[in-house]
């Protein structure tokens, strides 16, 4: 959406990460004064928003950390507020279980009760999840599809989501769930597979690595191109009722799809020398197959994901090369629809 929204402020959870980062960039481009929660660490992580540093406003904050959530709320005078922070990958939700509850369920609940205490005008939007779907039974699955959640991380996502709908039946607030399917890109963190793959297909290209060791081959999954997804939250907003919408493609492939498409963006047709599975890297329940449905979305709020699946898959290994060192990478990148320029981790 283009139009200018001058004078309204927003406030972001998860700011320095993929999703908070790209948004503040629509939002700033749209006029919002951003005010982004920013979690103190001994190593700071604010590459991702090296760009626009300058335009936002940090707040520092934790959502373990009532007090802070209040302060930020308080000081942000908020219009709208994007609850992106989370323990956000699956893999550690089964290593840190509770810690993925305390941050990425009852912290929702938290900013909740900022907002409900100190900005009961304010519009929340809530980082929901497929991987709340887990166990699925019937496909694709959109806002109507019952919940069985396979790992710590998805059910602190079915907690925080059912304490929205919560705060919006029992105190008439506007919040919202987005029930997004996996969105990547090249600021995705390296520890999801995607962006394994992408780097690892960069490096083996270059000859800089041998082989790319993966916990499963099987597993399916809807990933689309996380800036459109971004777009998709502002949407949410927007909507004249507050209400929960699943963001996906509607496509569904195979991490094994992932890898064979990858390495033949950069020419490689057998990939099978270069890959080995690790048992290290297998879950102890995984989520077999995601597919989303995004009805909902397009007919409500006009959102249709255009980066499909070979795209996306180039526009991350393009980034990866380039940033490797590869000069054609460089090229490539350059041409992706707002592919961003941001340096890994
Ligand atoms: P998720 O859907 O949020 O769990 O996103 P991920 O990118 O972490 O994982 C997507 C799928 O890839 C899951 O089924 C993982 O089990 C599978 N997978 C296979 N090998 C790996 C690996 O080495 N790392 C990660 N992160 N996932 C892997």
């Amino acid at each position: 959406m283009s139009s200018t929204k001058a004078g309204r402020r927003a406030l972001i959870t998860g700011l320095t990460g993929q999703d908070g980062s790209y948004l503040a960039e629509q939002l700033l481009a749209q006029g919002y004064e951003v005010f982004g929660l920013i979690r103190r660490l001994s190593t700071p992580n604010t590459r991702h928003i090296e760009g626009f540093a300058d335009r936002v406003t940090l707040i520092d904050g934790d959502l373990l950390d009532q007090a802070s959530l209040d302060a930020a709320v308080r000081q942000s005078e908020p219009d709208e507020i994007y609850n992106l922070a989370a323990q956000s990958f699956v893999g550690a939700s089964f290593t840190q279980p509770v810690v993925t509850g305390e941050v990425t369920g009852l912290g929702v609940l938290r900013l909740l009760e900022a907002m409900r205490t100190r900005a009961d005008r304010a519009r929340f939007y809530q980082a929901a999840s497929s991987e709340m779907f887990g166990r699925v039974r019937r496909s694709p699955q959109d806002e109507s599809t019952e919940f069985h959640p396979r790992s710590p991380y998805g059910v602190a996502k079915v907690y925080a989501y059912w304490a929205c709908v919560n705060y919006r039946e029992s105190y008439g607030l506007f919040v919202a769930n987005g029930i997004l399917f996996n969105h990547e890109s090249p600021r995705r963190g390296h520890e999801f597979v995607t962006r394994k793959i992408s780097d690892g297909v960069a490096r083996i290209k270059l000859g800089l690595a041998k082989a790319i060791r993966l916990g499963t081959l099987t597993t399916r999954r809807d990933w689309g191109y996380a800036p459109e997804y971004c777009d998709l939250m502002f949407r949410i907003l927007q909507a004249p009722v507050a209400d929960d919408f699943v963001g996906a493609t509607g496509e569904t492939h195979s991490v094994e799809e992932f890898v064979a498409a990858a390495f033949r963006h950069v020419g490689i047709q057998d990939w099978r020398p270069f890959v080995e599975l690790d048992p290290r890297y297998a879950r102890p329940a995984d989520v077999d197959t995601l597919c989303g449905d995004p009805t909902k979305a397009r007919e409500k709020l006009g959102w249709v994901p255009k980066v499909k699946f070979p795209e996306l898959v180039g526009i991350m290994v393009d980034h990866d090369l380039g940033v490797l060192g590869a000069p054609g990478g460089h090229r490539s990148a350059a041409r992706a629809p707002s592919a961003p320029t941001t340096p890994p981790a």
